[in-house]
C-alpha cells in the first residue's frame, strides 16, 4: 500500500492540518528536558511553509486523567517551535472553539498556529465517545497531513478518525516516511545476523513483541525487569526483584521452544531497596538473589559476553533500559551497551523513550543509524508491519 505523501498535495495557499508529535519529556520544573520530537517535526512544518500554506499543529503531551492541566500545555512547545523555524508561531489556548477557529481564520499564508494539548478533551483518546471531536479539528483544514510517528499506533481522533473528513487528501509528513523507510527493512528483509536487545520493566507490555521478534531475529537479548519471569522459570532465587508471576510460564514455554535464542543476564547488581542509595552488590545469578535484595542492573560479565556476541551482528534492534538507568548506581548495563554498540559497523536502529534518553545523555546517538521518535510505534511496526496511523491515510493511486 503507498501512501499519498505530504510532497503530492498542493500546499500553496492552502490550510494544512498537521498532526505532531510533541509529547516531549519535560524536567521536574516543567521545562523541555529533550525537544527531539520538536526538532524532527521541522522538515514537514519547514516544507509546508515552503510551499506558502497555513499551518495548523495539533499534538498531545502526556497523559492528562482530569481535562485541563496547566502543566501539560503545549505553550512550551510553541515557543520552542518558534525558535526552531523562522516564521512566526501562535498558540492558541485551546484546540477546539471560538477562539482557535478565529486564530486560525486570521492565519496568513507562512504563519503557523499550534493548538492547546488534544488530551485535555476525552474525544481525542475515545473517538466513539465523541465523534464530533474528530469533526470539530478535521474543520481546520483544507489537507491534513499525519507526521506523528510516536502517536501512529494510536486510534484516536487526531490519529486515525480524522483522516474520514479528508478521503482524497490525508498524506504521509517527512518523519513518518523516514521512520518507515529505516524500520520497513528489519520487517521484509534484516541483514543478518539480526539481533534484539530488549529491556524495561515490564514482561506483560512486551511480551507480544518478544514472541514475534523470536520468529524473526537470530539472538535475543533480555534484561531488565522482564528477565525476572525467565529465572523464576529456572527455578533461580529473584528475592524482592520486579516480577509479573502470571507470565512465568510463558516465560518457561519461550525459554524451551528457542533456548538457542536467548540470552538472559548472566550476573547482576542487587540492591537492599529500590533507592539510588540502596548498598549494592553484584552476584552471579546462578547462585540467586538473597531474600530481601532485588535485581537492578545486568552485571559486568553480562555486559562483557553480551558485547562480544554483539559484534557478530550485522543489524541490530534495541528497545528498554536494561537496568534502573534513572539511578546512577545501576545506569552501568546500560550505558555500557550503548557505548558497545555505537562502536560497532552495523545497522543499529534504536526505539523507545528511557533507551534514546540513555543514549542522548552519553552524547553518541549520531552513532547509531536510526533514532526512533516513537518507541511503542516502532514495536508494533516490527510486530506487525503496519500502522493505524499509518493506515488510515490516502492510497496513492
Ligand atoms: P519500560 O517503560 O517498560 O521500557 O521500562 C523502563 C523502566 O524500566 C525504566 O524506568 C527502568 O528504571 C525500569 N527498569 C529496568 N530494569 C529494572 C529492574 N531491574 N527493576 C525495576 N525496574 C527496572
Amino acid at each position: 500500500m503507498v501512501k499519498l505523501l505530504i510532497k503530492d498535495l498542493p500546499l500553496l495557499g492552502k490550510r494544512v492540518l498537521i498532526r505532531v508529535d510533541f509529547n516531549v519529556p519535560l524536567t521536574k520544573s516543567g521545562s523541555i528536558a529533550d525537544d527531539t520530537r520538536i526538532v524532527e517535526a521541522v522538515p514537514t512544518i519547514q516544507y509546508a511553509l515552503d510551499q506558502g500554506a497555513k499551518i495548523i499543529l495539533i499534538s498531545h503531551m502526556g497523559r492528562p486523567t482530569k481535562g485541563r492541566d496547566p502543566s501539560l500545555s503545549l505553550g512550551i512547545c510553541a515557543k520552542r517551535l518558534s525558535q526552531l523555524i523562522a516564521a512566526p508561531v501562535f498558540f492558541a489556548p485551546d484546540c477546539i472553539g471560538k477562539e482557535a477557529e478565529k486564530m486560525a481564520n486570521d492565519l496568513k499564508g507562512g504563519e503557523v498556529l499550534l493548538l492547546e494539548n488534544l488530551r485535555f478533551h476525552p474525544g481525542e483518546e475515545d473517538p466513539a465517545a465523541d465523534p464530533n471531536f474528530a469533526r470539530a479539528l478535521a474543520q481546520f483544514g483544507d489537507l491534513f497531513v499525519n507526521d506523528a510517528f510516536g502517536a501512529a499506533h494510536r486510534e484516536h481522533s487526531s490519529t486515525y478518525t480524522i483522516t474520514q473528513y479528508f478521503p482524497d487528501k490525508a498524506a504521509m509528513g517527512f518523519l513518518i516516511e523516514k521512520e518507515l523507510s529505516y524500520l520497513n527493512p528489519l520487517v521484509t528483509n534484516p541483514v543478518r545476523p539480526y539481533f534484539a536487545v530488549m529491556g524495561g520493566s515490564k514482561l506483560s507490555v512486551k511480551l507480544d513483541m518478544i514472541k514475534n521478534l523470536l520468529g524473526k531475529v537470530d539472538r535475543l537479548f533480555i534484561g531488565g525487569g522482564m528477565a525476572y519471569p525467565f529465572f523464576k522459570a529456572q527455578d533461580i532465587a529473584i528475592g524482592s526483584s520486579i516480577c509479573e508471576d502470571r507470565y512465568i510460564p510463558e516465560a518457561k514455554n519461550l525459554l524451551t521452544q528457542f533456548s538457542q535464542k536467548i540470552r538472559l543476564p548472566l550476573d547482576l547488581v542487587i540492591a537492599d531497596a529500590f533507592r539510588s542509595d540502596a548498598t549494592f552488590k553484584t552476584i552471579e545469578v546462578k547462585t540467586g538473589i538473597p531474600p530481601g535484595w532485588q535485581g537492578m542492573d545486568i552485571g559486568p560479565q553480562t555486559i562483557a559476553a553480551w558485547s562480544a556476541e554483539f559484534a557478530g551482528c550485522k543489524t541490530l534492534f534495541w528497545n528498554g533500559p536494561v537496568g534502573v538507568f534513572e539511578m546512577p548506581h545501576f545506569a552501568n548495563g546500560t550505558n555500557a551497551l550503548a557505548q558497545a554498540i555505537a562502536a560497532l559497523p552495523m545497522t543499529r536502529i534504536v526505539g523507545g523513550g528511557d533507551t534514546v534518553a540513555a543514549i542522548n545523555a552519553l552524547n553518541i546517538s549520531k552513532s547509531f543509524t536510526h533514532i526512533s521518535t516513537g518507541g511503542a510505534a516502532s514495536l508494533l511496526y516490527l510486530e506487525q508491519g503496519h500502522l493505524p496511523g499509518v493506515d488510515a491515510l490516502t492510497e496513492k493511486t
